[in-house]
């Protein structure tokens, strides 16, 4: 076998678009492709006020701009992420308190946010790890009563829902990622969905510092800098491509969702059995599937499985060193040991290729190794 397990699968549409833009002697940002990522976004899944940005960390960059982050503040978030989660917001000074995950979804503990939320707390940001929310109507009541900004790192999760709710309209700020490993791609990009009452600042954050998209719509005579900022702004070339991929949302998820099944049929007596943990989904929620993982009894187990699968041809991985216990986590005074749960995951977990180019048989022979490896 030969299965990779993020490909960017981009196919004959997103070409042509790509070229037309390309004939087209307009590359910069802030163009055509940008506008109608922009509104397909907003009709699709119903955000208020969508604005593409050049990655999912640089989304994250612009909400902790927009939700006005500084030194002293504390902002809460999961350990078992990647570092964009933190950085985002350690750039502004801010302090990353680490909570501790569930052991079914892996997403933020809302009883740890509990522990942790205090006079100090700015803002809380939930990841819907895999693309599954996280609990958003304990999350928000909680946020609520501490004045705290909720901003979603919904990097992995454009079309998915919670109570019938699009993730990343949920929070405050929305924040979702285009990159080459998510289901939806561009090579790199993002977008970022606000709430009204933050799009005029939004809109000068990301145009460094500058009101040019006042300027465009002929509201001002000439543009200026008027405030803070950076260049968040996608190329046409970027945009162009996640137009044709947003267009395709429903029918990937629709691949992802039979692999999904496919593998949760063909591995539920291991699960059973003991040997291994499959992944929950509990209730009232919509996923896209974006990732497949198994979790093994011990890291050993997962490791010489993980070895097995990769030397079949299957790219088998696992991830997140949790935050908390990373170079620059322990700087913040953590240490092995402080979020359990985490430090389990990250060390027994296994995902595996669940995207539209593998094939169910594929997936039933990837299952007949890990059925072998146990047996
Ligand atoms: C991918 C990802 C990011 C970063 O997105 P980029 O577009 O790669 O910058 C942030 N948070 C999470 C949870 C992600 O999975």
């Amino acid at each position: 076998m030969d299965i990779e397990l993020n490909p960017a699968l981009i196919e004959e549409e997103e070409k042509e678009t790509v070229n037309k833009v390309l004939d087209s002697d307009n590359l910069k940002g802030g163009g055509k492709y940008d506008e109608k990522c922009s509104k397909l976004l907003e009709s699709e899944f119903g955000f208020s006020n969508c604005l593409m940005t050049t990655s999912g960390t640089h989304a994250l960059e612009m909400a902790a701009l927009l939700a006005e982050i500084e030194k002293g503040d504390e902002v809460i978030m999961p350990s078992y992420t990647f570092p964009s989660t933190a950085i985002a917001f350690v750039l502004r000074g801010a302090k990353p308190v680490f909570a501790d995950i569930k052991p079914d979804t892996l997403n933020i503990d809302p009883e740890e946010i509990q522990d942790k939320i205090n006079e100090d707390t700015a803002a809380i940001v939930p990841v819907h790890y895999a693309g599954l929310g996280c609990e958003m109507d304990d999350i928000i009541n909680m946020a609520k009563e501490h004045n705290a900004t909720v901003i979603e790192d919904a990097a992995q999760a454009l079309n998915s829902a919670y109570k019938g709710e699009q993730l990343g309209n949920i929070g405050d700020i929305g924040c979702f990622s285009f990159h080459e490993t998510k289901n939806f791609v561009a090579g790199e990009g993002g977008a970022i969905s606000i709430e009204d009452k933050y799009i005029e600042r939004a809109e000068i954050i990301r145009q460094k510092g500058t009101n040019y998209e006042k300027f465009t719509r002929e509201e001002v005579e000439k543009y200026t800098w008027v405030d803070i900022g950076s260049s968040y702004v996608p190329s046409e070339l970027q945009t162009s491509i996640a137009f044709e991929q947003i267009k395709k949302a429903d029918s990937m998820v629709e691949e992802r969702e039979k692999n999904y099944e496919k593998y949760m049929e063909e591995l539920g007596d291991l699960e059973e059995e003991d040997y291994i943990q499959l992944p929950t989904i509990p209730k009232n929620r919509d996923t896209n599937y974006h990732i497949f993982y198994i979790l093994t009894n011990s890291e050993e187990e997962r490791d010489q499985l993980g070895e097995k699968l990769r030397e079949s041809g299957v790219e088998a991985y696992s991830h997140y060193q949790p935050l908390h216990t990373s170079k620059m986590g322990k700087n913040y005074g953590y240490a092995d040991g402080d979020l359990p749960v985490t430090e389990q995951a990250s060390k027994t977990i296994l995902r595996l290729p669940v995207h539209r180019k593998v094939k169910e048989n594929e997936i039933e022979d990837i299952a007949e190794i890990i059925k072998e490896f146990y047996r």
